[in-house]
This record gives C-alpha cells, sequence and structure tokens, in this order.
C-alpha cells in the first residue's frame, strides 16, 4: 500500500533500519553480536544491585586489613595473607584454588628511623620512614651538612657542594595537574633513583619528600633502585611538612646539619606464592581471563587501598558473577599477586608458570589504583577490541564509567603485553589516593564502602561481557621476544 494509511509501517521499516544502522556502529562486525550487548546490559543492572545491597567487598577488605596488615614481601604480615587469600578464595567456592610458588625479595625496616636536625636549631626531630629497600646507617648514626636540590639537573649541576653530604630532595609532586597519578609520576623519580644518582657524586645520604599531595606530617614510603656498581647509601622520606621545615632552615644559604639513624635490613630471597582460583568456563573453558591485584603492601598502614582494595574486589567480582548464576563461557581466573611494591615477582612469576597457556589468555584486568568512585578504564587494546570493550561498558555510565581509553593495565600483569594479552586497568577517581599512599593512613577505615563496590560491579560486568561474547576479542599482536 504506497499511499494512505501505511503511515506507521513505514515509520516502524525506518525505525528498524535506523537501529541496524546504529548497531553496526556500536557493535563491530562479526565480533561483538547485539545479543552479547543485551546480555552484558541485562548483566550488568543485577550485578551493580547485588554488589551494592551485600557489601561483601568491604566486608573481605575489612577482614583482611585485620587479619593481615603491613603484608610487606617475605613478612609474618604477608604469609598470614596468603593463607587467608586462599580461604577466602575457597569460601566463595572457586574452582582450582591454589599457591603458585616464586621468590621474592625480603627487606625489613627495623625499628629505628630517626633524622635529627643538630644547626641551626638543635635536636629538633623531623617525621621520617626509610625508603624500601635502604641500606642502614652506622649503628650510631651518621651525621652530614645538608644540600637542597629540586632535580638531577640540579643535583649535578652542584656535584662539587655535595660530596660528603646528604642531599635533599625538595621538588613536590605538581599539585597544577587534575590527574594525581600524573603528579606522582612526575616526582616519583626522586625517591626511586635519587639515592643511586646523589651516591654517584658522592653524597653519602638522602633525605626525599614525600610524595603526597597532602601538607602533613605523615611520611609516605615507597621503593628504590640501587646499582651494582655504585656505593648504596641510606635513604628516607620526610613528610611534607618537615620538608618545608628543611627548606626554611637552609633558606638564605645557611649551614644545616642533619644526623641520621637507620637499621633496616635485607635478607635472602624469601618463598612467597600468588594466589589462584577460577570461575571455569562453559563452552570454552579453556581461554582465560585474569582479575587481580596484588596481595603484598607496604610495611605501614594496612594496605587497605593499596592494594587489598584491587584483591578483595577481585575475589568479590567471581562471588558476584557466581551468587547470580551468571557462569560465562570462558575462564576466569582471580590472581592475587605476591610481590608489586618492592619487585614485580609476582607478575613475572605468573607470567613463567603460565607460560604455554598465554596465547589462549584473552584478556587481563587490575584494579590497583584504589578502591574509590569509577570513573573509566585504560587498556592496551588495539581499535577492534577497544570499541568492543566501549561497547560493553557503555551500560556502566550510571555507576560512574566515563571512559575507556588508551592507557596501561598494571603493573602485575604488564609482564603479559608482550604475549599479545589485552590488558585492562580500572581506573577510579585519583584525588585521594595519594593522601594516604604508602603510609600509616592507608587503613580501613578511609575506605567509603559503596565506592568500594561501584568498582566491585563494574569490574564484574566488564569480564561478564569479554568472558560470555559469542565470538573472542580479539588479540593484540604478541610482540617479538
Ligand atoms: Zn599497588
Amino acid at each position: 500500500m504506497p499511499f494512505g494509511g501505511g503511515g506507521e509501517m513505514q515509520k516502524t521499516a525506518w525505525l528498524a533500519a535506523l537501529l541496524l544502522v546504529l548497531s553496526a556502529v556500536s557493535a563491530p562486525a562479526g565480533t561483538l553480536t547485539e545479543a552479547d550487548v543485551k546480555r552484558t546490559g541485562e548483566a550488568s543492572k543485577r550485578i551493580l544491585a547485588e554488589a551494592l545491597r551485600t557489601g561483601r567487598t568491604h566486608a573481605l577488605l575489612k577482614d583482611l586489613c585485620k587479619t593481615a596488615p603491613r603484608r610487606l614481601s617475605g613478612s609474618e604480615g604477608m604469609a598470614k595473607a596468603e593463607a587467608w587469600a586462599e580461604r577466602a578464595l575457597k569460601d566463595i567456592g572457586l574452582e582450582n584454588v591454589r599457591l603458585e610458588a616464586c621468590k621474592v625479595p625480603h627487606w625489613e625496616r627495623g625499628s629505628v628511623a630517626e633524622l635529627a636536625c643538630l644547626a641551626p636549631v638543635p635536636d629538633t626531630k623531623l617525621p621520617i620512614l626509610a625508603i624500601g629497600g635502604s641500606v642502614a646507617t652506622p649503628g650510631d648514626g651518621l651525621t652530614a651538612e645538608v644540600v637542597e636540590v629540586k632535580s638531577f639537573d640540579e643535583l649535578h649541576a652542584k656535584a662539587d657542594r655535595v660530596k660528603g653530604r646528604i642531599v635533599f630532595f625538595n621538588r613536590p609532586m605538581d599539585a597544577t595537574l587534575p590527574d594525581t597519578f600524573a603528579a606522582y609520576g612526575g616526582a616519583a623519580d626522586q625517591r626511586v633513583r635519587g639515592a643511586l644518582e646523589a651516591a654517584k657524586v658522592g653524597a653519602v645520604a638522602v633525605v626525599v619528600r614525600s610524595l603526597t599531595t597532602l601538607l602533613d606530617d605523615i611520611p609516605h614510603t615507597g621503593t628504590l633502585f640501587y646499582a651494582a656498581a655504585v656505593k648504596r647509601i641510606p635513604a628516607v622520606a620526610v613528610s611534607t611538612l618537615g620538608a618545608e621545615r628543611l627548606a626554611a632552615l637552609l633558606a638564605g644559604g645557611k649551614t644545616v646539619k642533619l644526623r641520621m639513624r637507620l637499621d633496616c635490613r635485607w635478607h635472602e630471597d624469601a618463598p612467597a606464592h600468588n594466589v589462584v582460583g577460577e570461575l571455569r568456563g562453559t563452552s570454552r573453558p579453556d581461554e582465560i581471563l585474569v582479575v587481580g591485584g596484588h596481595l603484598d603492601s607496604w610495611d605501614v598502614g594496612e594496605g587497605a587501598h593499596d592494594d587489598g582494595a584491587g584483591c578483595c574486589q577481585s575475589i568479590a567480582a567471581l562471588a558476584l558473577l557466581k551468587t547470580l548464576n551468571l557462569r560465562p563461557k570462558r575462564t576466569i581466573r582471580v590472581v592475587l599477586f605476591a610481590n608489586e611494591e618492592n619487585g614485580s615477582r609476582g607478575g613475572r612469576g605468573y607470567v613463567r608458570t603460565h607460560a604455554a597457556e598465554l596465547k589462549h589468555h584473552v584478556l587481563a584486568l587490575e584494579s590497583d589504583r584504589g578502591g574509590f568512585t569509577p570513573r573509566g578504564f585504560a587498556t592496551n587494546a588495539g581499535p577492534a577490541a577497544l570499541e568492543i570493550l566501549r561497547a560493553l561498558a557503555a551500560p556502566l555510565r550510571s555507576a560512574g564509567i566515563e571512559y575507556v581509553r588508551p592507557g596501561g593495565g598494571g603493573a602485575d600483569i604488564s609482564h603479559m603485553a608482550k604475549f599479545g594479552v589485552v590488558l585492562v586497568g580500572y581506573v577510579p577517581d585519583s584525588q585521594r589516593y595519594f593522601d594516604l599512599h604508602h603510609s600509616a593512613r592507608d587503613t580501613i577505615e578511609t575506605v567509603n564502602e559503596r565506592e568500594l563496590e561501584l568498582g566491585t560491579a563494574v569490574i564484574a560486568s566488564l569480564l561478564y561481557g569479554v568472558a560470555d561474547m559469542e565470538k573472542t576479542l580479539p588479540r593484540n599482536d604478541a610482540q617479538a621476544r
């Protein structure tokens, strides 16, 4: 009926054609189907509601933080954490729960950490923590004058004044950057390589301004690198207010003398384990998705955000899928990595143990940026896989997911990149992370339950979407090794 009376039918036909065009845009042809998108959207709603209703992630995290705080590799806390994690994975009914052995660095901070100003103000104490991996001072401490620098360029320009002195690195994180991880990245060289660079020009120790966006008296630790051919000198992080006081004393070219005492110790590498469990896939169980975080933490605070949050979100994400009977076609494997903070041996160990099956790894997702409100995902996926991830993440907008953008996945999973595995990093809001990162303040009391659960829900939804696709997510090209 070409004229009259067919208006509604024509409209319907037009609408159908338009929907087809739209679906062709949102779903890359041949890989992601309309059914995939629909199924993931429906699952996401249920996952989100269940996560917020049960609060399981927060309960798990509280238990971890109180059972095994201070989980530095090789420590008693880490051994307790492994036992806790094995039990947690069994409790939610995962399959193939196991501990996979690897060797980890073993450093202890000791009980003495003192930095005192002897002149011009006698015996003023400054709040410090030894930087992780630092060597000790002589038993009665070391005393030297201080030279302040803001960069390695300035250090080398002042090389003739540094010999026999303590170098004070005092470049703050750039407060003008909205992304605090970028600000951290721009200042972390002082903590990581400061002792090495200062030793090259004859310094006897270093004091580094804590890497935090706050101005307070809480020092923040972290790792450092030494090099085999360069003398190892002691290194401490001073609180940001302590750094301001030291800078004020030095202002106008005054001579400032400090005394430092540390009794840190290095031991032989220690035995440790990645803790692993699986939700086996229904029809393609040999294709694997990994989700995880690192179980180790620094030896101050409780490692609640770094990275107890990521571990518990990974466990709780699989618990949600089980509870809701959302068992996907492919296997999802939770991996709680043994060592990230001072060596990345957990991630390396995983790649070694699973070398033969990495070609069947579809995706690895890590949460290691704190348990804060969701913002997005970062991924190394190629263009086709990126579009698929964007389509599958679209229903998560209401939970705070604003983007899937190109970027890194996470330190523990980074070792899988060269095998062609698509890496995804969960990106929560970054504004509060460096208030507490690597400090005594990183405790369960700083974790907001609903923000944490939203993170679990978006991780579980994206994992489910990819794990249950009709066709497999395109992998990246494996790089020549
Ligand atoms: Zn971490």
